[in-house]
C-alpha cells in the first residue's frame, strides 16, 4: 500500500471516530440536556372546558389543520362531556387534567388536593381507558412540597397570552405571535370563542412559517425530556421547578 493510501486511510478513520463522538455527544443524558430536534415544534394547551359550543367548533378547525394540542379538562364538565373526551382522543390530542373544581391546590390540605386529582383521573379512566393523564395545576398554583403528592408530571406554560383577560382575538394572536420559539408550550382557554378563533389563526400562521403542532407529551419527547411524576416542567426547554 502506498504512503497516500496509508494517510487516506488514518483521514477516513479519525472522520468515523469524530462522527460517532458527535452522535453520542447528541443523545440526550438527562432532562436537563434538551436537544433542538430538527424542525420548528409547538405545543398548543387549553385549559377549563370541555366546553360544546366552543371546544367542538376548535376541534373542528384543528382536525381540518391536522393539528395535535393538549387538553386539560376539569373533571367537573368533563362526565358531563363524555362524547367530546372521546372526540379529543380519537384525533390524537393529548388529555390531561386540570382538578375536578377548579381549585388553587396550593391552599388545599393534603386529602383535599388528592381526592380533586383522584376523583378526575377516575372520569378520565371511566371514559378513555387506563393511561397517564398529566396534570396542569389551576392558575398554575401548588406548592413545591405537593409536586410530590401528585403522581403523574405538572406541565404548567412558558407562553402566556392572557387569552381569558383581553378576550380579543387579535391581541391574544399578537402575543404569541411576538413571543413563540419552538419548544414553546402555550396557554389557552377553549371556553371562550376569541381564544378559539385565536388559536386556528395562530395554528395558521405558524404552520405558513413552518412549525408543527404536537401534544405536550410529543413536544417533550422530541426535545428528548422524559416527564418523571412529582416534578414540574414549564416546557422542555424549561424543565424543573421554575415556576
Ligand atoms: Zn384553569
Amino acid at each position: 500500500m502506498k504512503k497516500y493510501q496509508y494517510g487516506y486511510l488514518l483521514c477516513s478513520l479519525l472522520f468515523s471516530l469524530c462522527i460517532l463522538a458527535i452522535i453520542q455527544n447528541a443523545e440526550p443524558s438527562d432532562e436537563t440536556a434538551a436537544v433542538c430536534p430538527n424542525g420548528k415544534y409547538v405545543a398548543l394547551t387549553f385549559d377549563d372546558g370541555p366546553r360544546a359550543d366552543t371546544t367542538i367548533p376548535l376541534l373542528d378547525g384543528l382536525r381540518q389543520r391536522g393539528a395535535r394540542v393538549t387538553f386539560f379538562v376539569l373533571g367537573s364538565l368533563a362526565e358531563w362531556n363524555e362524547d367530546i373526551l372521546l372526540r379529543m382522543a380519537e384525533d390524537g390530542h393529548q388529555i390531561g387534567q386540570h382538578t375536578y373544581s377548579h381549585v388553587a391546590l396550593e391552599n388545599q390540605r393534603d386529602w383535599m388536593l388528592r381526592q380533586e386529582l383522584t376523583r378526575t383521573e377516575q372520569i378520565l379512566q371511566r371514559v378513555l381507558g387506563e393511561g397517564d393523564y398529566w396534570l396542569r395545576p389551576p392558575y398554575g398554583l401548588i406548592s413545591e412540597r405537593q409536586y410530590a403528592l401528585c403522581e403523574t408530571p405538572l406541565i404548567t406554560w412558558s407562553v402566556d397570552p392572557e387569552d381569558w383577560k383581553s378576550r380579543d382575538c387579535e391581541k391574544i394572536k399578537k402575543a404569541v405571535l411576538t413571543s413563540v420559539q419552538s419548544g414553546d408550550v402555550i396557554l389557552m382557554h377553549d371556553i371562550y370563542e376569541s381564544s378559539v378563533e385565536a388559536a386556528l389563526e395562530i395554528v395558521d400562521a405558524l404552520q405558513r412559517q413552518g412549525y408543527n403542532f404536537v401534544t405536550v407529551r410529543e413536544l417533550m419527547e422530541l426535545y428528548g425530556v422524559t416527564p418523571a411524576a412529582g416534578e414540574l416542567y414549564r416546557s422542555p426547554l424549561k424543565p424543573g421547578r421554575g415556576y
